[in-house]
């Protein structure tokens, strides 16, 4: 998108905004957003994102296969709510979904919903490194990287129903794209302030929730591993620049120990 076009639209979208925010009598453009210690300009509230992700992870389970495994699923829950409950975001609840592939993958959907593969369980050995990985994907949700990817992706049409709260309109539409082109925007990549940031706010809460920090770096290790063997992991096209990131969180944990 060049970039007259996309201010043209964040102009449409501020205009349309401040009528529904005259209309309405509501005062706050923006947000304080906790995890990042900045106000933002997110137009998608918190039960409209959670309305997303239930359209979201309807698309998801269409195409991708839930774990039976209650052993494994049960593993994943309780680190998952340990380190979520230690999160700077809590109004709404987070998700833990085991998917059946042998793939090396884990994202997160709007609303909180994360999705972790046995393919990328099957590599963790131990329960600070499944920590690292929730972890991170509870770092894009609590500093809503998740939720500005999906509203920088959906154009005008889509926000203005948004900004104007028609949400049967927006489900309807965002169930209308089909599975492909939602996992599509799912898995795409996040930028890379955004992922260290992520990572930043893994490593809080997983200090916070007990876990050993290295967890983290173990993880990383890891990915980077799969990812030499010539198929690049799917979770490193969501989640690129291992090589840095190792090097950050390695520096971060050694900064954590003075
Ligand atoms: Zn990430």
């Amino acid at each position: 998108m060049s970039f007259k076009v996309e201010l043209d639209m964040n102009i449409k979208i501020i205009l349309t905004f401040l009528i529904a925010v005259t209309m309405s009598g509501c005062a706050s453009l923006g947000s304080y957003n906790a995890a990042t210690g900045r106000q933002e300009l997110i137009f998608i509230s918190t039960p409209q994102e959670v309305a997303m992700g239930q359209t979201v992870h309807k698309q998801i389970t269409a195409t991708e296969k839930l774990s039976k495994d209650s052993e494994l699923i049960a593993r994943v829950n309780r680190i998952g709510k340990k380190v979520a409950s230690a999160s700077d975001r809590q109004d709404y609840q987070y998700h833990f979904y085991v998917i059946e592939k042998n793939e090396i993958n884990a994202y997160t959907v709007p609303g909180g919903g994360i999705y972790i593969y046995t393919g990328l369980l099957n590599e963790l050995k131990s329960d600070d490194e499944i920590a690292a990985v929730l972890g991170h994907e509870i770092g894009h949700c609590a500093a809503r990287h998740t939720v500005k990817k999906f509203q920088a992706a959906l154009g005008y049409d889509f926000l203005s129903e948004i900004v104007l709260s028609k949400v049967d309109q927006q489900m309807q539409q965002l169930a209308a794209m089909g599975s492909g082109a939602v996992m599509t925007l799912v898995t795409s990549a996040y930028s890379r302030s955004d992922e260290y940031q992520a990572d930043q706010l893994g490593l809080k809460y997983m200090r916070r929730a007990g876990y050993d920090l290295n967890g983290m770096v173990k993880s990383f290790e890891v990915l980077a591993k799969e990812g030499g063997g010539g198929s690049t992991p799917l979770i490193l096209r969501t989640h690129p620049y291992i090589a840095d990131r190792i090097k950050a969180v390695k520096e971060e944990i050694a900064k954590s120990h003075n």
